[in-house]
């Protein structure tokens, strides 16, 4: 038993995760979604996959990463 420490749902199927060293409780993916994954730079939405890193800037996408990165993420492709 443990409380969701996003929306403070006390859940018997709650799970934690372990991120950059800190422990979290969630009831859902949700939740740990809404705390964890990092924002697309240029569209804004969570980025929930794999996403693109680029110069230290998350993107959902390699298009979105071309749109906002310029130059340096034009050699950026998704990996299929
Ligand atoms: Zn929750
Ligand atoms: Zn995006």
């Amino acid at each position: 038993m443990a409380v969701c420490e996003v929306c403070g749902n006390d859940y018997d199927k709650s799970f934690e995760v372990v991120a950059a060293g800190n422990r979290h409780t969630f009831d859902s993916f949700e939740c740990a979604i809404h705390r964890l994954a990092p924002v697309c730079e240029h569209c804004g939405c969570k980025v929930v996959g794999h996403g693109t890193e680029v110069s230290g800037r998350f993107y959902c996408c390699a298009h979105c990463a071309r749109e906002a990165g310029g130059a340096e993420a034009t050699e950026v492709s998704d990996r299929i």
